[in-house]
C-alpha cells in the first residue's frame, strides 16, 4: 500500500479543488476502530464528536459493517419503483418504535425536514412553518428558512415564503400559531445552537396550540434521536407526542439515510407523485439502519446510555474552569467560566488545540462551550479517558 497523503498535501490540494465551505480541524483521518481516529501522522484521536453525532455506534462496528458488506454483495439500488424487503421493514420498524404511522426516506437530515416541511403544507395549504429562535433544521432552501440565523440565512436571501420564527417560550408559541398555521417544528434540545433543552412548557404549549388550531407538531430528532438522549426518540422524556418527526445522523451509522416519520392520522397525506428522492431508502443504508437500531433496542442499552452521560457530565463538572454541564443522555455541553474562555480565547481554538495537542476531537457550538456527541457504546474508562483529556486541555494554559 501506498503511503496515505500527508495533511499539508491534502490542504494544498483542496485549496484548489474543495469549494472553500468548511472549517476543518488540521487533522487527516485514515481509518478508525471503536471510539478512535486514527491519523495520517501515526496518532490515535479520541472521538467524542462521531462526525456530529452520526457515527453513534463508534467506528467500523463489526455489526453495521456485515450489513453493509452482505446488502452490498447482493443489491445496491432498484429505484423506488419496486418492492424491497429491508427498506419496508425498516419504515415498519420505525413506525412501530415511534409515532405508528407511515415512514418517507430520505438521504440527510435537511430532506427529511424538506419532506415533513411539504407535509405540512400538503396538510394545510398555504399554512405559515413556525420554528424556534436557535433552531437548526438544514442548509437546503425550506429547511433553512425554518433556521432563523441570520449569518445562515442572510446571504442567501430571498428565502422560502411563509415561516417565522419565535423566541422559546411557551407565551410566543401559543401567541404565534393561529388557523394559518401549518406546522411548528422545533427540536427539544438545539444541538447546533449549543445543546441547549427547550422547556417541558414551551413543548407543552406548542402542542396544545397545534391541537388547538389544527396545526402539526414536528419534532427534528435528527441529532437527538436513536439514543442520543437516552431514549430512543427525545420526545419520549418531553411527555408529548409530536405529530411527526424527522431523523437522519446517527440512523445508519455513518451511511446517508434520513426518514420522515408521521402519526396514523396523516398516513393518507401525501398522494402518489407528491414527493420522491431517487436514492433515498436503499437497501445498503437500510441493512445498516437494521443493524443499528439491533443494537440501540437492545436489553439495557439505553439505560446505559443515561447511566455513562451521568459520569460523563459528573467528571466534566468537576475540572476547572467549567462552570456548567447540560444536556441529556450522551448529547453534552460544557459552559466555561469566564476565566477559562479568556485563557483560551474561544472554545474553537481551544477545540483545535484539544485534537492537535491531546488526541480528543469535540466541537465548538459557541464561542464559551464545547459540545460533545460521544459513541453510545463508550466504556467507563473511556469516558474517564476523555475527562482527562479535555482537564489536560484546559489546564494547559
Ligand atoms: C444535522 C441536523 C440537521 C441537518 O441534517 P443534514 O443531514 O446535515 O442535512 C437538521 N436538524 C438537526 C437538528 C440537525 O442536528
Amino acid at each position: 500500500m501506498t503511503d496515505p497523503l500527508t495533511l499539508e498535501q491534502l490542504e494544498a490540494i483542496e485549496r484548489d479543488h474543495v469549494l472553500p465551505t468548511y472549517a476543518r480541524m488540521p487533522v487527516a483521518v485514515t481509518s478508525g476502530a471503536d471510539v478512535w481516529l486514527h491519523t495520517a501522522d501515526g496518532r490515535r484521536v479520541l472521538d467524542l464528536l462521531c462526525g456530529l453525532g452520526v457515527t453513534s455506534l463508534g467506528h467500523a462496528h463489526p455489526a453495521v459493517t456485515m450489513a453493509i458488506v452482505e446488502q452490498a454483495g447482493r443489491l445496491l439500488h432498484t429505484s423506488n419503483l419496486m418492492h424491497l424487503e429491508g427498506p419496508v421493514t425498516l419504515a415498519r420498524r420505525l413506525s412501530r418504535s415511534s409515532l405508528g404511522g407511515g415512514v418517507f426516506f430520505t438521504n440527510s437530515g435537511a430532506e427529511a425536514n424538506e419532506a415533513a416541511i411539504k407535509l405540512a403544507r400538503r396538510h394545510k395549504r398555504g399554512g405559515e412553518v413556525i420554528s424556534l429562535h436557535r433552531g437548526f433544521h438544514g442548509r437546503t432552501y425550506g429547511a433553512l428558512s425554518a433556521t432563523p440565523q441570520e449569518a445562515k440565512q442572510e446571504p442567501f436571501a430571498p428565502l422560502v415564503a411563509g415561516f417565522r420564527a419565535v423566541p422559546a417560550t411557551a407565551e410566543a408559541v401559543a401567541g404565534a400559531v393561529d388557523d394559518g398555521t401549518a406546522a411548528v417544528l422545533l427540536e427539544t434540545i438545539q444541538g447546533e445552537s449549543g445543546v441547549l433543552p427547550i422547556g417541558h412548557d414551551v413543548l407543552a404549549a406548542a402542542r396544545e396550540a397545534c391541537d388547538a388550531h389544527g396545526a402539526l407538531l414536528i419534532v427534528d430528532e435528527i441529532q437527538t434521536g436513536v439514543g442520543r438522549s437516552g431514549t430512543l426518540w427525545s420526545y419520549e422524556a418531553s411527555g408529548i407526542v409530536p405529530d411527526a418527526i424527522t431523523v437522519a445522523k446517527a440512523l445508519a451509522n455513518g451511511l446517508p439515510i434520513g426518514a420522515l416519520i408521521t402519526g396514523p392520522h396523516l398516513y393518507d397525506t401525501f398522494r402518489p407523485g407528491d414527493h420522491g428522492s431517487t436514492f433515498a431508502g436503499g437497501p445498503v443504508a437500510a441493512a445498516a439502519a437494521h443493524a443499528v437500531l439491533d443494537v440501540v433496542t437492545g436489553e439495557g442499552f439505553l439505560a446505559r446510555v443515561g447511566e455513562a452521560g451521568e459520569r460523563f457530565a459528573a467528571g466534566l463538572r468537576a475540572l476547572p474552569g467549567v462552570a456548567d454541564v447540560r444536556g441529556r443522555g450522551l448529547m453534552l455541553a460544557v459552559e466555561l467560566d469566564a476565566d477559562a474562555v479568556a485563557r483560551h480565547g474561544s472554545t474553537a481554538e481551544l477545540a483545535v488545540r484539544l485534537i492537535t495537542d491531546h488526541d480528543v476531537w469535540v466541537n465548538a457550538p459557541s464561542p464559551t462551550a464545547l459540545r460533545l456527541l460521544p459513541p453510545l457504546t463508550i466504556r467507563d474508562e473511556q469516558i474517564d479517558e476523555g475527562v482527562a483529556r479535555i482537564g489536560a486541555g484546559l489546564a494547559a494554559r
